[in-house]
């Protein structure tokens, strides 16, 4: 699975922007207004361009592109047709680029469906969260479960690969009412699903003052890893799941440390061993994207014991794991087998019997956090 992403790049455009801030979370978005989204796409273009001047004939080549937020389908028609003249001018997706955007139920609309249909947009991922009306309402999500099953109907009749994501360890949650959001969003033909325990994070409102109720959801994760591969979707990360072949590209050029171009405020990318960040603050972004330095605030150079001990982690995240040939090739063989010494003191059954590759197996994927602290 590796080898198909050598010398490939992959874009990620984080777009800051929500309807209201949900109180659980930790991605830096902000309420907007028109103003701002003008602002933003026009910073977002000297970004590009910016970039561009480091590659070849100023084109860079997408193999996987992925517009993430905050919410991407808060932009009318209008800001989605610049927003995607901009990355068009710069970007070559001539090579069978994987397009997903994410969206919201509340803000979907049919011009957003043609406008990318147009494009030759991929996959949509929606955040349903629940298709109960009071876990929606306790999270502070601004659609209701009609509103997520239209979006789902209108995603799926538009002819796109279909994600959603679901939120387990909810106040009230009993497994019947997990069972229903699972089974309810496959009725609509997703193709793909991510899961997340509820997480409260400092810096939150929530993690600052913890609501009643939410619970460590691992019985609910164990279920949907028995469920789901009933349903023929496929584990193939800790939160991820599919019908075979219908995996996130975009997401396994990251697992495995393939390069990001990252844009927008607050993105994260990473080429060559290096890790940059963004301007996180919105100003600082705009007035950052018209200096000669570009958008970024910082940088790291991992050393190499670091770089080896993060490619593991995250490969191990995915169940195509530590492909040993391929590792051995590329780290160094010292260094990659103390790691795997120490992996090797962890009781077998949180892997999958394989020969020349270490993945975890489902029961792994459930203490996964427990294994990662002893490499880290
Ligand atoms: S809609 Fe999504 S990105 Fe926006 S505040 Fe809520 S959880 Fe965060």
């Amino acid at each position: 699975m590796e080898k198909e992403y050598n010398n490939s790049l992959s874009v990620y455009v984080h777009v800051p922007f929500c309807m209201s801030k949900c109180p659980y979370c930790a991605f830096y978005s902000r309420v907007a207004t028109d103003d701002d989204i003008s602002l933003y796409l026009e910073a977002l273009s000297r970004e590009i361009e910016w970039w561009s001047s480091f590659f070849p004939k100023g084109r860079i080549g997408a193999k996987t592109l992925y517009i993430g937020g905050g919410t991407p389908t808060l932009f009318s028609a209008y800001q989605w047709e610049r927003l995607i003249s901009i990355l068009d001018h710069r970007l070559d997706l001539s090579l069978g680029c994987e397009i997903s955007v994410e969206a919201n139920p509340g803000s979907i609309t049919k011009e957003h469906l043609r406008l990318w249909n147009d494009w030759g947009l991929t996959r949509v991922s929606l955040g349903v969260q629940s298709l109960h009306n009071d876990e929606l309402k306790w999270l502070g999500r601004a659609h209701d479960s009609d509103t997520a099953r239209k979006a789902l109907t209108q995603i799926k009749d538009a002819g796109f690969d279909l994600s959603a994501d679901l939120l387990f360890g909810l106040s009230g949650q009993s497994m019947r009412k997990w069972y229903d959001s699972l089974s309810g969003v496959l009725q609509y033909g997703v193709d793909h699903l991510s899961l997340y325990q509820l997480m409260l994070e400092s810096g939150t409102p929530w993690g600052e003052r913890p609501p009643e109720g939410v619970f460590n959801g691992y019985p609910h994760y164990r279920f949907a890893q028995w469920y789901l591969s009933h349903k023929g979707l496929d584990q193939y990360e800790v939160a991820s799941f599919s019908r075979q072949g219908k995996w996130c590209r975009h997401n396994i050029a990251y697992w495995y440390q393939k390069n990001v171009l990252a844009l927008g405020p607050s993105a994260w990318g990473y080429f060559n061993g290096v890790r940059y960040w963004n301007h996180k603050n919105f100003s600082d972004y705009l007035i950052a994207t018209e200096s000669e330095e570009g958008a970024t605030a910082g940088f790291e150079c991992l050393e190499e014991e670091k770089k080896i001990r993060e490619a593991v982690i995250l490969a191990t995240r995915t169940k195509w794991g530590v492909s040993l040939n391929n590792f051995y090739n590329k780290f160094n063989r010292k260094i990659l087998d103390s790691i795997l010494s120490e992996l090797s003191e962890i009781p077998k059954d949180l892997f999958s019997k394989e020969e020349l590759r270490v993945a975890l197996s489902a029961k792994g994927m459930r203490v996964g956090n427990a294994i990662w602290e002893r490499i880290v």
